[in-house]
Protein backbone atom coordinates (compact mmCIF):
# COMPACT_ATOMS: atom_id res chain seq x y z
CA UNK A 1 0.00 0.00 0.00
CA UNK A 2 0.94 3.30 -0.97
CA UNK A 3 2.49 5.54 2.14
CA UNK A 4 1.14 8.94 1.93
CA UNK A 5 2.92 12.13 1.96
CA UNK A 6 1.73 15.23 0.66
CA UNK A 7 3.16 14.69 -3.16
CA UNK A 8 2.13 14.71 -6.67
CA UNK A 9 2.56 12.23 -8.61
CA UNK A 10 2.29 11.17 -12.47
CA UNK A 11 0.78 8.03 -13.73
CA UNK A 12 -0.30 6.69 -16.85
CA UNK A 13 -3.74 6.09 -15.82
CA UNK A 14 -5.52 6.83 -12.30
CA UNK A 15 -9.26 4.71 -11.54
CA UNK A 16 -11.33 6.58 -9.00
CA UNK A 17 -12.78 3.29 -7.67
CA UNK A 18 -11.70 -0.28 -6.96
CA UNK A 19 -14.93 -2.57 -7.86
CA UNK A 20 -15.61 -4.90 -10.31
CA UNK A 21 -14.93 -2.10 -13.22
CA UNK A 22 -12.37 -0.22 -11.53
CA UNK A 23 -10.42 -3.45 -10.92
CA UNK A 24 -10.58 -4.87 -14.63
CA UNK A 25 -9.55 -1.66 -15.99
CA UNK A 26 -6.73 -1.18 -13.72
CA UNK A 27 -5.35 -4.83 -14.29
CA UNK A 28 -5.64 -4.57 -17.94
CA UNK A 29 -4.11 -1.37 -18.51
CA UNK A 30 -0.87 -2.35 -16.41
CA UNK A 31 -0.35 -5.54 -19.20
CA UNK A 32 0.09 -3.12 -21.52
CA UNK A 33 2.73 -1.65 -19.37
CA UNK A 34 1.05 1.40 -18.24
CA UNK A 35 1.88 2.67 -14.95
CA UNK A 36 -1.15 2.92 -12.52
CA UNK A 37 -2.80 4.30 -9.43
CA UNK A 38 -6.46 2.78 -8.34
CA UNK A 39 -8.22 4.84 -5.42
CA UNK A 40 -10.56 2.89 -3.16
CA UNK A 41 -12.35 4.51 -0.26
CA UNK A 42 -13.84 1.28 1.14
CA UNK A 43 -13.58 -2.64 0.62
CA UNK A 44 -11.55 -3.32 -2.47
CA UNK A 45 -14.05 -5.57 -4.78
CA UNK A 46 -16.64 -2.86 -4.54
CA UNK A 47 -20.56 -3.73 -4.42
CA UNK A 48 -20.43 -7.01 -5.93
CA UNK A 49 -17.72 -8.98 -3.73
CA UNK A 50 -18.64 -7.05 -0.27
CA UNK A 51 -22.67 -5.88 -0.83
CA UNK A 52 -23.99 -7.56 -4.05
CA UNK A 53 -23.28 -10.68 -6.36
CA UNK A 54 -21.09 -12.89 -3.97
CA UNK A 55 -22.47 -12.55 -0.49
CA UNK A 56 -26.49 -12.84 -2.33
CA UNK A 57 -24.96 -15.80 -4.40
CA UNK A 58 -23.76 -17.50 -0.70
CA UNK A 59 -27.54 -16.75 0.25
CA UNK A 60 -29.13 -17.87 -2.61
CA UNK A 61 -27.22 -21.21 -1.93
CA UNK A 62 -28.19 -21.38 1.58
CA UNK A 63 -31.81 -20.89 0.34
CA UNK A 64 -31.47 -24.03 -2.39
CA UNK A 65 -30.12 -26.05 0.89
CA UNK A 66 -33.33 -24.90 2.62
CA UNK A 67 -35.46 -25.98 0.13
CA UNK A 68 -33.49 -29.31 -0.87
CA UNK A 69 -33.98 -30.15 2.61
CA UNK A 70 -37.80 -29.53 2.46
CA UNK A 71 -37.88 -32.26 -0.51
CA UNK A 72 -35.48 -34.51 1.14
CA UNK A 73 -38.05 -36.72 2.11
CA UNK A 74 -39.99 -37.58 -0.74
CA UNK A 75 -36.93 -38.73 -2.21
CA UNK A 76 -36.51 -41.09 1.21
CA UNK A 77 -34.59 -39.25 3.25
CA UNK A 78 -35.50 -38.95 6.97
CA UNK A 79 -33.89 -35.85 7.69
CA UNK A 80 -34.40 -34.16 11.37
CA UNK A 81 -34.03 -30.72 10.62
CA UNK A 82 -33.08 -28.28 13.87
CA UNK A 83 -33.25 -25.25 12.46
CA UNK A 84 -30.93 -22.57 10.78
CA UNK A 85 -28.55 -20.46 12.60
CA UNK A 86 -28.24 -17.19 10.24
CA UNK A 87 -25.26 -16.18 12.46
CA UNK A 88 -23.06 -19.18 11.50
CA UNK A 89 -23.89 -18.13 7.90
CA UNK A 90 -23.13 -14.71 7.88
CA UNK A 91 -19.62 -15.55 9.67
CA UNK A 92 -19.18 -17.60 7.29
CA UNK A 93 -19.75 -15.98 3.94
CA UNK A 94 -18.12 -12.68 5.63
CA UNK A 95 -14.96 -14.89 6.23
CA UNK A 96 -15.29 -15.66 2.70
CA UNK A 97 -15.19 -12.38 1.59
CA UNK A 98 -12.71 -11.13 3.98
CA UNK A 99 -10.56 -13.67 1.98
CA UNK A 100 -11.61 -12.43 -1.37
CA UNK A 101 -10.72 -8.79 -0.46
CA UNK A 102 -6.93 -10.07 0.58
CA UNK A 103 -6.81 -11.58 -2.86
CA UNK A 104 -7.96 -8.38 -4.72
CA UNK A 105 -5.29 -6.64 -2.38
CA UNK A 106 -2.75 -9.03 -3.65
CA UNK A 107 -3.02 -8.91 -7.18
CA UNK A 108 -3.07 -5.43 -7.38
CA UNK A 109 0.44 -5.85 -5.48
CA UNK A 110 1.49 -8.80 -7.78
CA UNK A 111 0.97 -6.43 -11.07
CA UNK A 112 2.64 -3.02 -9.05
CA UNK A 113 -0.50 -1.33 -9.42
CA UNK A 114 -0.27 1.54 -6.47
CA UNK A 115 -3.30 1.29 -4.24
CA UNK A 116 -4.33 4.34 -2.13
CA UNK A 117 -6.91 3.66 0.34
CA UNK A 118 -9.18 6.93 0.80
CA UNK A 119 -11.63 9.50 -1.20
CA UNK A 120 -10.66 10.61 -4.43
CA UNK A 121 -11.81 13.60 -6.18
CA UNK A 122 -10.82 15.76 -9.04
CA UNK A 123 -9.77 19.29 -8.69
CA UNK A 124 -9.06 19.59 -12.38
CA UNK A 125 -8.96 17.56 -15.79
CA UNK A 126 -6.51 14.99 -15.65
CA UNK A 127 -5.58 15.89 -11.52
CA UNK A 128 -7.52 13.73 -8.59
CA UNK A 129 -7.18 14.67 -5.15
CA UNK A 130 -6.39 11.32 -1.94
CA UNK A 131 -6.45 13.18 1.05
CA UNK A 132 -3.25 15.20 0.89
CA UNK A 133 -1.91 13.66 -2.30
CA UNK A 134 -2.60 14.96 -6.13
CA UNK A 135 -2.31 12.47 -9.04
CA UNK A 136 -1.42 13.24 -12.02
CA UNK A 137 -2.24 11.20 -15.27
CA UNK A 138 -3.49 12.09 -18.83
CA UNK A 139 -6.05 8.90 -18.29
CA UNK A 140 -8.58 8.52 -15.57
CA UNK A 141 -11.63 6.58 -15.51
CA UNK A 142 -14.62 6.84 -12.94
CA UNK A 143 -15.87 3.72 -11.61
CA UNK A 144 -17.41 4.73 -8.28
CA UNK A 145 -20.65 2.84 -9.07
CA UNK A 146 -23.92 3.49 -7.23
CA UNK A 147 -25.46 2.64 -3.67
CA UNK A 148 -28.51 1.58 -2.92
CA UNK A 149 -31.98 4.35 -3.03
CA UNK A 150 -33.76 4.76 -0.41
CA UNK A 151 -37.56 6.30 -0.78
CA UNK A 152 -38.07 10.28 0.36
CA UNK A 153 -40.61 9.29 2.84
CA UNK A 154 -41.22 10.14 6.70
CA UNK A 155 -39.69 6.80 8.40
CA UNK A 156 -37.55 5.53 5.52
CA UNK A 157 -34.38 5.81 7.77
CA UNK A 158 -36.48 2.78 10.02
CA UNK A 159 -36.05 0.62 6.98
CA UNK A 160 -33.16 -1.14 5.39
CA UNK A 161 -31.18 -1.44 1.90
CA UNK A 162 -29.34 -4.59 0.57
CA UNK A 163 -26.23 -3.06 1.97
CA UNK A 164 -28.29 -3.72 5.63
CA UNK A 165 -29.28 -6.97 4.40
CA UNK A 166 -25.97 -8.41 4.29
CA UNK A 167 -25.67 -6.56 7.61
CA UNK A 168 -28.22 -8.35 9.26
CA UNK A 169 -27.19 -10.63 12.41
CA UNK A 170 -30.57 -12.89 13.04
CA UNK A 171 -33.25 -13.69 10.45
CA UNK A 172 -36.39 -10.92 11.20
CA UNK A 173 -39.64 -13.28 11.19
CA UNK A 174 -41.69 -10.71 9.78
CA UNK A 175 -40.41 -9.23 6.54
CA UNK A 176 -41.29 -6.54 3.80
CA UNK A 177 -39.03 -5.98 0.64
CA UNK A 178 -40.47 -3.20 -0.96
CA UNK A 179 -39.52 -3.26 -5.35
CA UNK A 180 -40.14 -5.34 -8.32
CA UNK A 181 -36.53 -5.25 -9.63
CA UNK A 182 -34.66 -8.22 -9.64
CA UNK A 183 -32.43 -7.39 -6.41
CA UNK A 184 -36.01 -7.40 -4.34
CA UNK A 185 -37.23 -10.73 -5.68
CA UNK A 186 -34.03 -12.17 -4.91
CA UNK A 187 -33.81 -10.86 -1.29
CA UNK A 188 -37.96 -12.04 -0.46
CA UNK A 189 -36.77 -15.72 -1.88
CA UNK A 190 -34.05 -15.68 0.30
CA UNK A 191 -36.03 -14.38 3.45
CA UNK A 192 -38.97 -17.43 2.59
CA UNK A 193 -36.63 -19.88 1.82
CA UNK A 194 -34.76 -19.68 5.35
CA UNK A 195 -38.22 -19.43 7.25
CA UNK A 196 -39.66 -15.37 7.40
CA UNK A 197 -43.30 -14.73 6.74
CA UNK A 198 -42.55 -12.48 3.49
CA UNK A 199 -44.64 -9.66 1.76
CA UNK A 200 -43.14 -8.08 -1.09
CA UNK A 201 -44.11 -4.75 -1.99
CA UNK A 202 -44.57 -3.42 -5.47
CA UNK A 203 -45.84 -0.20 -6.87
CA UNK A 204 -47.75 -2.24 -10.05
CA UNK A 205 -48.93 -5.35 -10.91
CA UNK A 206 -46.15 -7.32 -11.54
CA UNK A 207 -42.47 -7.70 -11.01
CA UNK A 208 -39.61 -7.80 -12.65
CA UNK A 209 -40.93 -5.35 -15.81
CA UNK A 210 -38.02 -4.63 -17.52
CA UNK A 211 -38.13 -8.80 -18.83
CA UNK A 212 -40.12 -10.62 -20.83
CA UNK A 213 -43.62 -10.89 -19.24
CA UNK A 214 -43.85 -14.60 -18.87
CA UNK A 215 -40.88 -14.41 -16.39
CA UNK A 216 -42.29 -12.22 -13.80
CA UNK A 217 -45.86 -13.61 -13.96
CA UNK A 218 -44.64 -17.05 -13.55
CA UNK A 219 -42.71 -15.81 -10.24
CA UNK A 220 -45.53 -13.89 -9.05
CA UNK A 221 -47.41 -17.30 -8.81
CA UNK A 222 -44.80 -19.62 -7.67
CA UNK A 223 -43.64 -17.00 -4.86
CA UNK A 224 -47.37 -16.40 -3.83
CA UNK A 225 -47.61 -20.68 -4.16
CA UNK A 226 -44.99 -20.63 -1.47
CA UNK A 227 -46.29 -18.30 1.26
CA UNK A 228 -44.71 -15.17 -0.11
CA UNK A 229 -47.77 -11.94 0.16
CA UNK A 230 -47.83 -10.20 -3.13
CA UNK A 231 -48.93 -6.59 -2.58
CA UNK A 232 -49.55 -4.80 -5.73
CA UNK A 233 -49.93 -1.22 -6.24
CA UNK A 234 -48.62 -0.26 -3.05
CA UNK A 235 -46.74 2.77 -3.10
CA UNK A 236 -45.34 3.16 0.49
CA UNK A 237 -46.31 6.84 1.95
CA UNK A 238 -44.62 6.39 5.49
CA UNK A 239 -42.91 3.86 7.66
CA UNK A 240 -43.86 4.04 11.51
CA UNK A 241 -42.47 2.10 14.45
CA UNK A 242 -45.66 1.03 16.78
CA UNK A 243 -45.29 0.66 20.52
CA UNK A 244 -44.16 -3.01 20.46
CA UNK A 245 -41.05 -1.76 17.92
CA UNK A 246 -42.74 -3.42 14.77
CA UNK A 247 -42.68 -1.81 12.41
CA UNK A 248 -46.02 -0.43 10.01
CA UNK A 249 -46.36 0.78 6.77
CA UNK A 250 -48.59 3.31 5.16
CA UNK A 251 -49.61 3.31 1.57
CA UNK A 252 -50.22 6.07 -0.66
CA UNK A 253 -53.99 4.23 -1.14
CA UNK A 254 -54.38 4.22 2.39
CA UNK A 255 -53.40 0.78 3.29
CA UNK A 256 -51.68 -0.60 6.91
CA UNK A 257 -48.78 -3.22 5.92
CA UNK A 258 -47.64 -4.99 8.71
CA UNK A 259 -46.55 -5.37 11.39
CA UNK A 260 -43.08 -5.92 9.89
CA UNK A 261 -40.18 -6.71 12.51
CA UNK A 262 -37.44 -5.44 9.38
CA UNK A 263 -38.39 -3.11 5.84
CA UNK A 264 -35.75 -3.68 2.84
CA UNK A 265 -35.83 -0.99 0.49
CA UNK A 266 -34.65 -2.88 -2.75
CA UNK A 267 -36.26 -0.12 -5.19
CA UNK A 268 -32.87 0.91 -7.03
CA UNK A 269 -29.67 2.28 -6.92
CA UNK A 270 -28.35 5.65 -7.35
CA UNK A 271 -25.02 6.55 -9.22
CA UNK A 272 -22.14 7.69 -6.95
CA UNK A 273 -21.57 10.78 -8.56
CA UNK A 274 -21.53 13.61 -5.36
CA UNK A 275 -17.89 14.61 -3.98
CA UNK A 276 -16.06 13.51 -6.21
CA UNK A 277 -15.56 17.15 -8.24
CA UNK A 278 -17.30 16.24 -11.26
CA UNK A 279 -17.60 20.21 -11.87
CA UNK A 280 -14.11 20.66 -11.36
CA UNK A 281 -13.27 18.70 -14.43
CA UNK A 282 -16.40 19.49 -16.24
CA UNK A 283 -17.77 16.39 -16.49
CA UNK A 284 -21.49 15.99 -17.48
CA UNK A 285 -24.14 13.88 -16.19
CA UNK A 286 -26.69 12.57 -18.65
CA UNK A 287 -30.51 13.09 -17.67
CA UNK A 288 -30.84 10.43 -15.38
CA UNK A 289 -27.97 11.69 -13.54
CA UNK A 290 -25.47 8.83 -14.36
CA UNK A 291 -22.01 10.21 -16.23
CA UNK A 292 -22.98 10.49 -19.67
CA UNK A 293 -20.77 8.54 -22.00
CA UNK A 294 -20.46 7.38 -25.70
CA UNK A 295 -19.87 3.99 -27.04
CA UNK A 296 -16.36 4.11 -26.10
CA UNK A 297 -16.69 4.99 -22.25
CA UNK A 298 -15.44 8.38 -22.89
CA UNK A 299 -17.26 11.13 -21.18
CA UNK A 300 -17.39 15.03 -22.86
CA UNK A 301 -14.24 15.51 -21.34
CA UNK A 302 -11.06 14.22 -23.03
CA UNK A 303 -8.71 11.68 -20.75
CA UNK A 304 -11.61 11.12 -18.78
CA UNK A 305 -13.70 7.79 -19.02
CA UNK A 306 -16.69 6.56 -17.02
CA UNK A 307 -17.40 2.41 -16.34
CA UNK A 308 -19.87 0.04 -14.47
CA UNK A 309 -22.85 1.25 -12.58
CA UNK A 310 -22.11 5.01 -12.52
CA UNK A 311 -22.78 4.90 -16.29
CA UNK A 312 -26.63 3.52 -15.30
CA UNK A 313 -26.38 1.21 -18.06
CA UNK A 314 -27.42 -2.55 -17.67
CA UNK A 315 -25.89 -2.75 -14.05
CA UNK A 316 -24.23 -5.87 -13.64
CA UNK A 317 -20.51 -6.96 -12.76
CA UNK A 318 -19.39 -8.68 -15.98
CA UNK A 319 -20.42 -5.61 -17.72
CA UNK A 320 -18.75 -3.42 -15.87
CA UNK A 321 -15.68 -5.67 -16.00
CA UNK A 322 -15.96 -6.03 -19.76
CA UNK A 323 -17.02 -2.16 -20.31
CA UNK A 324 -13.02 -1.67 -18.16
CA UNK A 325 -11.03 -4.04 -20.20
CA UNK A 326 -12.25 -2.82 -23.37
CA UNK A 327 -11.46 0.54 -22.37
CA UNK A 328 -7.56 -0.17 -21.53
CA UNK A 329 -7.80 -2.26 -24.80
CA UNK A 330 -8.59 0.88 -26.43
CA UNK A 331 -6.35 3.31 -24.78
CA UNK A 332 -3.20 1.19 -23.49
CA UNK A 333 -3.10 -2.00 -25.97
CA UNK A 334 -4.05 0.11 -29.65
CA UNK A 335 -7.04 -1.37 -30.57
CA UNK A 336 -8.92 1.89 -31.44
CA UNK A 337 -12.37 0.68 -32.33
CA UNK A 338 -12.45 -1.41 -28.97
CA UNK A 339 -15.40 -1.08 -27.19
CA UNK A 340 -17.95 -2.73 -25.41
CA UNK A 341 -21.48 -3.65 -27.50
CA UNK A 342 -23.88 -3.46 -24.92
CA UNK A 343 -26.97 -5.79 -27.18
CA UNK A 344 -27.75 -9.20 -25.91
CA UNK A 345 -26.50 -9.22 -22.55
CA UNK A 346 -27.48 -12.56 -21.09
CA UNK A 347 -28.39 -12.18 -17.20
CA UNK A 348 -29.74 -14.30 -14.29
CA UNK A 349 -32.13 -13.38 -11.87
CA UNK A 350 -31.29 -15.97 -8.31
CA UNK A 351 -35.04 -15.54 -7.24
CA UNK A 352 -36.45 -19.39 -6.51
CA UNK A 353 -36.39 -20.63 -9.05
CA UNK A 354 -33.72 -18.61 -10.78
CA UNK A 355 -34.37 -16.67 -14.17
CA UNK A 356 -32.31 -16.48 -17.00
CA UNK A 357 -32.46 -14.41 -20.20
CA UNK A 358 -30.47 -12.83 -22.73
CA UNK A 359 -31.64 -10.90 -25.59
CA UNK A 360 -35.13 -9.26 -26.40
CA UNK A 361 -38.54 -10.10 -24.85
CA UNK A 362 -41.52 -10.77 -26.92
CA UNK A 363 -42.59 -7.39 -26.40
CA UNK A 364 -39.19 -5.43 -27.50
CA UNK A 365 -39.41 -7.89 -30.25
CA UNK A 366 -43.15 -7.27 -30.92
CA UNK A 367 -42.01 -3.02 -31.03
CA UNK A 368 -38.46 -3.77 -33.19
CA UNK A 369 -39.44 -6.04 -35.56
CA UNK A 370 -43.49 -5.99 -35.93
CA UNK A 371 -45.70 -8.62 -34.97
CA UNK A 372 -46.18 -10.16 -38.55
CA UNK A 373 -42.21 -10.99 -38.46
CA UNK A 374 -42.21 -12.38 -34.64
CA UNK A 375 -42.72 -16.50 -34.41
CA UNK A 376 -42.85 -17.52 -30.55
CA UNK A 377 -42.28 -20.60 -29.01
CA UNK A 378 -42.72 -21.98 -25.47
CA UNK A 379 -42.46 -25.18 -23.50
CA UNK A 380 -43.68 -24.78 -20.13
CA UNK A 381 -43.77 -27.95 -17.44
CA UNK A 382 -42.74 -29.41 -14.26
CA UNK A 383 -39.13 -30.01 -13.86
CA UNK A 384 -38.42 -33.92 -13.43
CA UNK A 385 -36.80 -33.41 -10.20
CA UNK A 386 -40.47 -32.08 -8.74
CA UNK A 387 -41.99 -35.24 -10.59
CA UNK A 388 -41.23 -36.51 -6.59
CA UNK A 389 -41.53 -33.77 -4.52
CA UNK A 390 -44.19 -31.58 -2.96
CA UNK A 391 -43.53 -28.63 -4.43
CA UNK A 392 -44.29 -28.34 -7.95
CA UNK A 393 -42.70 -25.15 -9.59
CA UNK A 394 -42.99 -24.72 -12.95
CA UNK A 395 -40.20 -24.27 -15.40
CA UNK A 396 -41.30 -21.89 -18.07
CA UNK A 397 -39.46 -21.38 -21.46
CA UNK A 398 -40.03 -19.41 -24.43
CA UNK A 399 -37.63 -18.47 -28.02
CA UNK A 400 -38.75 -15.59 -29.42
CA UNK A 401 -37.58 -15.40 -33.29
CA UNK A 402 -37.50 -12.98 -36.10
CA UNK A 403 -37.91 -12.95 -39.57
CA UNK A 404 -38.39 -16.05 -42.38
CA UNK A 405 -34.96 -17.34 -41.33
CA UNK A 406 -36.36 -17.36 -37.23
CA UNK A 407 -33.08 -15.69 -36.05
CA UNK A 408 -33.65 -16.33 -32.25
CA UNK A 409 -33.17 -12.88 -30.92
CA UNK A 410 -34.39 -13.89 -27.34
CA UNK A 411 -34.10 -16.32 -24.76
CA UNK A 412 -35.70 -16.76 -21.49
CA UNK A 413 -36.49 -19.39 -18.89
CA UNK A 414 -37.96 -19.55 -15.34
CA UNK A 415 -36.98 -22.90 -13.94
CA UNK A 416 -34.59 -25.04 -11.89
CA UNK A 417 -30.97 -25.01 -13.60
CA UNK A 418 -32.19 -22.00 -15.48
CA UNK A 419 -28.93 -20.36 -13.71
CA UNK A 420 -26.59 -22.70 -15.08
CA UNK A 421 -28.32 -23.15 -18.23
CA UNK A 422 -28.08 -19.51 -19.98
CA UNK A 423 -24.78 -18.73 -20.84
CA UNK A 424 -24.46 -21.01 -23.29
CA UNK A 425 -27.16 -20.39 -25.50
CA UNK A 426 -26.56 -16.40 -24.65
CA UNK A 427 -23.36 -17.63 -27.34
CA UNK A 428 -25.82 -19.18 -29.59
CA UNK A 429 -27.93 -15.55 -29.53
CA UNK A 430 -24.86 -13.75 -29.84
CA UNK A 431 -23.94 -15.45 -33.55
CA UNK A 432 -26.92 -15.05 -34.71
CA UNK A 433 -28.19 -18.79 -34.59
CA UNK A 434 -31.73 -19.66 -35.89
CA UNK A 435 -33.98 -21.66 -34.94
CA UNK A 436 -33.17 -23.89 -37.22
CA UNK A 437 -30.04 -24.44 -35.35
CA UNK A 438 -31.60 -25.05 -31.68
CA UNK A 439 -33.42 -27.64 -33.53
CA UNK A 440 -30.27 -29.11 -35.61
CA UNK A 441 -28.62 -29.17 -31.84
CA UNK A 442 -29.47 -32.44 -30.31
CA UNK A 443 -30.47 -32.88 -26.73
CA UNK A 444 -29.28 -33.24 -23.58
CA UNK A 445 -31.75 -35.66 -21.93
CA UNK A 446 -32.79 -35.73 -19.12
CA UNK A 447 -32.61 -32.00 -18.74
CA UNK A 448 -34.93 -29.18 -18.37
CA UNK A 449 -32.27 -27.42 -20.85
CA UNK A 450 -33.04 -29.66 -23.83
CA UNK A 451 -36.80 -28.46 -24.13
CA UNK A 452 -34.68 -25.14 -25.98
CA UNK A 453 -33.82 -27.38 -29.01
CA UNK A 454 -36.79 -29.90 -29.07
CA UNK A 455 -39.58 -26.76 -29.11
CA UNK A 456 -42.28 -26.67 -31.63
C1 LIG B 1 -27.65 -6.90 -3.79
C2 LIG B 1 -26.96 -6.87 -5.13
C3 LIG B 1 -26.85 -8.03 -5.84
C4 LIG B 1 -26.20 -8.02 -7.07
N1 LIG B 1 -26.11 -9.20 -7.76
C5 LIG B 1 -25.48 -9.21 -8.94
C6 LIG B 1 -25.35 -10.43 -9.67
O1 LIG B 1 -25.79 -11.49 -9.22
N2 LIG B 1 -24.70 -10.42 -10.85
C7 LIG B 1 -24.18 -9.26 -11.37
O2 LIG B 1 -23.58 -9.30 -12.44
N3 LIG B 1 -24.30 -8.07 -10.72
C8 LIG B 1 -24.93 -8.04 -9.52
N4 LIG B 1 -25.04 -6.86 -8.84
C9 LIG B 1 -24.54 -5.62 -9.48
C10 LIG B 1 -23.04 -5.47 -9.34
O3 LIG B 1 -22.68 -5.58 -7.99
C11 LIG B 1 -22.61 -4.15 -9.92
O4 LIG B 1 -23.10 -4.03 -11.24
C12 LIG B 1 -21.10 -4.01 -9.97
O5 LIG B 1 -20.55 -4.12 -8.68
C13 LIG B 1 -20.72 -2.64 -10.58
O6 LIG B 1 -19.33 -2.49 -10.56
P1 LIG B 1 -18.70 -1.03 -10.56
O7 LIG B 1 -17.24 -1.23 -10.70
O8 LIG B 1 -19.38 -0.17 -11.53
O9 LIG B 1 -19.06 -0.42 -9.12
P2 LIG B 1 -18.84 -0.97 -7.67
O10 LIG B 1 -18.63 -2.42 -7.64
O11 LIG B 1 -19.95 -0.42 -6.86
O12 LIG B 1 -17.47 -0.32 -7.21
C14 LIG B 1 -17.33 1.05 -6.99
C15 LIG B 1 -16.23 1.26 -5.96
O13 LIG B 1 -15.85 2.61 -5.95
C16 LIG B 1 -15.60 3.02 -4.63
N5 LIG B 1 -15.72 4.46 -4.58
C17 LIG B 1 -16.83 5.20 -4.82
N6 LIG B 1 -16.52 6.51 -4.78
C18 LIG B 1 -15.20 6.59 -4.51
C19 LIG B 1 -14.29 7.67 -4.36
N7 LIG B 1 -14.68 8.93 -4.50
N8 LIG B 1 -13.01 7.39 -4.07
C20 LIG B 1 -12.58 6.12 -3.94
N9 LIG B 1 -13.40 5.05 -4.09
C21 LIG B 1 -14.68 5.29 -4.38
C22 LIG B 1 -16.65 2.26 -3.82
O14 LIG B 1 -16.26 2.14 -2.46
C23 LIG B 1 -16.68 0.92 -4.54
O15 LIG B 1 -15.77 0.01 -3.97
C24 LIG B 1 -25.65 -6.82 -7.59
C25 LIG B 1 -25.76 -5.65 -6.86
C26 LIG B 1 -26.41 -5.67 -5.64
C27 LIG B 1 -26.51 -4.40 -4.86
Amino acid sequence: MYDSAMTTRKYDLVVIGGGSGGLACAQRATEYGAKVALIESARLGGTCVNVGCVPKKVMWNAAQIAHAAHDAAHYGFDLALRGHDWRVLRESREAYIHRLNGIYERNLASKKIELLRGHGRFIAVGEVRVDDDTLEAPHVVIATGGRPAEPAIPGAELGITSDGFFALEEKPDRVAVVGSGYIAVELAGVFAALGSQVSLVIRHEHVLRHFDSMLGDTLMKIMRDEGTAIETNATPRALERDVDGSLRMLTADGRTLGAFDCVVWAIGRDPMVEGIGLDRAGVKLDDSGHIAVDRFQQTNVGGIYAIGDVTGRALLTPVAIAAGRRLSDRVFGGMTDRHLDYSNIPTVVFSHPPIGTVGLSEQEARDRYGAESLKVYTSGFVPMYHALTSRKPRAEMKLVTVGSELRVVGCHVIGAGADEMLQGFAVAVKMGATKRDFDDTIAIHPTSAEEFVTMR
